[in-house]
């Protein structure tokens, strides 16, 4: 402590800035001497001051020795050293080859708005195709799916102060104080201001502790207690009649489902008491307003788009939608996630949310840009990798993402990068996928460059630079522009700024239409911000839903797609933990972080662990159809009996080569959250 208050003073410049890790977008003040960060602390912003122990102790990896500070070009065989103009020719060189759809990219959610922009315009007019996604695939594709059919807008309808105003929220699918935590401080404030509070989540969370209900239902069977909780409510005369009547449609066919189903069978398939489930409903039902907080327990199943509909049918029923303290809120996992997909790094979404299909959309797109669109949607992230098996897919250019340890069923993406005639990764480490690489290129991270990143919110930030990027690392952006300019490009690639570039997103998507770095100079605002004069948006749908009128869905249960058996007796459930982030490859290089947590564990029940004959500390073997991977076991009633936890952020235990590739047939969202897998001690 006496070390960080001596360095504190000794501060030559600082700047605020945004949180590099989670959605939250906390805002941090930065602080360094001799391009050396001496301070860091919290901010005026979403975050009120507040951080949790990645944004206050996490940004060492910025000065790690790991930092890549060169392109690389493999010779031989071997990653090599290479100058800038070397690197770029040759990838100008190669890309110019391939046509259209041969080209797929995979831009980050840890890149700025600006750089994921200038991704997407580069996939779309450079090299001619849609084949260009982002991690979002991973997360939240069936809350975009869900959302935009329910109510036409994917995005967290409310705001994070917001839920200071909710008398009910419903926690489901997600692990708020370990993945969100300055949204779980938010949850605890609203509880001691007299809100209720469900949790729904067949792992016990921490905010277990201060619920007023604790539904553990079974893995997999968020849609069956969803529709129990709303037919618990339309049978005790709580459904808000006049919300329904004036603002939706599809009611009555979906009442009719809830009326055909039978309450045991919902029970028997939960294992939750009827008298739990009602209790819940009636809570939400009374919330007056309620408030839905979910994540990555409701969309990363192959029924993720239903059970996101689902929740939409909840909250429409109730009239939960368009009232401050109400809402549907998904919390995005990595950073700028959100932007991500607002910038349209997505297979069939221009940017602002504009469809690929309409030729309207292109036509103003492309009178801006001056360049054609293609027409045709491209593949998904996962589809990507299956096309660069089957060949169709000959070269990628992969930023700030490491599907090698992300991406479900792992093997099958070292195989399928294997097949490809030419990978470019673009990075601010060596990571498991850049090693694959024939050309590495060395990225500046955040703290490095100025630009934006859009939070779970939808709330605009800036972010700012305070240090210099080690050796020759650039901003992806000036990597990306320059490939174009050298691909004969240059209209359309010849920003001298970040804020140039925010300038023509404002002009192609009419919700960032009010937004530039001069206004966010003095504070974020969430969109849609249409014009200059326009304050932002803190909760959405207040005079009406998108598409005209939210819609009901009719849903039927669907069991998750590999269930366990006699082989593969337990159920994998994959996640994160406070300490880490995504795949590791920043907070891994983190001392303080890595002492806290340095290696994966298994979590297992301990009448599981009894039954296998396992203690605390014990070295197992967990296998799936698909691998196997080695951990230590901890014995903790957190996992409820026969299943199994394990994150994601250790290379040492690639817990993904277990996952499975099944997917939602809407979003194509894999459905990491439930396989089959079964333990061995060694
Ligand atoms: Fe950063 Fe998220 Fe922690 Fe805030 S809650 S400090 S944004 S990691």
């Amino acid at each position: 402590l006496y070390a960080r208050i001596e360095k504190w003073e000794r501060a030559e410049h600082s700047a605020v800035t945004t949180c590099p890790f989670c959605g939250v977008g906390c805002q941090i003040e930065v602080g360094a001497r001799n391009n050396h960060i001496v301070r860091v602390r919290g901010q005026r912003g979403p975050n009120e001051g507040q951080l949790c122990v990645k944004g206050r102790f996490g940004l060492e990896f910025a000065e790690s020795t790991d930092r890549l500070k060169t392109p690389m070009i493999r010779r031989d065989g071997v990653l090599v050293s290479a100058t800038w103009d070397e690197a770029l020719d040759l990838i100008a060189e190669r890309l110019s080859s391939y046509k259209g759809d041969e080209f797929g990219m995979v831009a980050s959610a840890k890149c700025t708005n600006e750089e994921v922009y200038l991704a997407q315009k580069f996939a779309r007019v450079v090299m001619g195709t849609n084949n260009i996604d982002n991690c979002a695939r991973l997360c939240h594709a069936s809350t975009i799916s869900g959302l935009s059919i329910a109510i036409g807008s994917g995005a967290m309808t409310n705001s994070i102060d917001d839920l200071r105003n909710a008398g009910c929220i419903l926690v489901i699918g997600s692990n708020t104080t370990e993945q969100h935590p300055v949204i779980g401080l938010r949850i605890k404030e609203a509880k001691r201001r007299g809100a209720r509070i469900i949790v729904a989540n067949p792992r016990r969370i921490e905010l277990c502790g201060i619920a007023d209900v604790w539904i553990r239902n079974r893995p997999g069977t968020d849609l069956p207690l969803i529709l129990g909780m709303c037919k618990s409510i339309k049978d005790a005369g709580l459904a808000d009649m006049g919300f329904i009547r004036d603002r939706t449609e599809g009611f009555e066919d979906f009442a009719r489902s809830l009326d055909e189903l039978q309450m045991d069978v919902i029970c028997g398939l939960t294992g939750v008491d009827e008298s739990l489930i009602k209790e819940a409903a009636l809570l939400y039902a009374n919330g007056n307003p309620s408030s839905i907080v979910y994540s990555m327990g409701i969309t990363q199943h192959a029924c993720g788009t239903d059970n996101v509909l689902a929740l939409a049918n909840l909250a429409m029923m109730t009239g939960n939608i368009g009232v401050p303290g109400g809402g549907i809120n998904p919390l995005r996992g990595q950073n700028n996630v959100q932007g991500a997909c607002d910038m349209g790094a997505l297979p069939n979404m221009l940017p602002g949310y504009q469809n690929v299909l309409s030729a309207e959309a292109r036509a103003m797109i492309e009178g801006i840009w001056g360049m054609r669109i293609p027409e045709r949607p491209g593949l998904t992230l996962v589809e990507m990798f299956d096309a660069a098996r089957s060949g169709r897919i000959r070269a990628m250019y992969i930023i700030g993402e490491n599907p090698v340890l992300s991406e479900p069923d792992a093997g099958h993406v070292i195989e399928a990068l294997g097949d490809l005639d030419f990978l470019v990764v673009q990075d601010i480490f060596l990571t498991e996928t850049a090693q694959l690489a024939d050309v590495v290129l060395p990225a500046a991270c955040s703290l490095e460059k100025d630009g934006t990143f859009t939070s779970t919110e939808r709330r605009v930030q800036m972010v700012r630079r305070i240090l210099a990027p080690p050796g020759d690392a650039r901003p992806d952006w000036w990597i990306l522009q320059e490939i174009a300019l050298r691909m004969g490009y240059r209209k359309g690639f010849s920003f001298s700024s970040t804020a140039e570039i925010m300038n023509e997103i404002s002009r192609v998507a009419r919700i960032y239409g009010g937004i530039s770095h001069e206004r966010l100079e003095s504070g974020g605002i969430q969109w849609p911000c249409t014009d200059p004069e326009h304050p932002g948006t803190s909760y959405l749908h207040r005079d009406g839903f998108a598409n005209g009128r939210g819609r009901f869905s009719v849903l039927r249960y669907r069991p998750p797609e590999e269930l366990p058996d006699s082989e593969y007796p337990m159920v994998l459930l994959t996640g994160r933990i406070l300490y880490h982030y995504h795949t590791g490859t920043m907070t891994r290089r983190v001392h303080d972080l890595e002492y806290l947590r340095g290696e994966e564990v298994v979590e297992i029940n301990p009448e599981d662990g009894a039954n296998l004959g396992l203690n605390e500390g014990d070295l197992v073997e967990v296998a799936s159809r698909r691998g196997s991977v080695r951990a230590r076991v901890r014995l903790t009633d957190r996992s409820p009996k026969g299943t199994v936890f394990m994150t994601f952020h250790f290379s040492e235990t690639p817990t993904n080569v277990l996952t499975s590739r099944c997917l939602d047939p809407v979003a194509k969202i894999p459905e990491l959250k439930f396989c089959a897998v079964r333990i061995r001690k060694i």
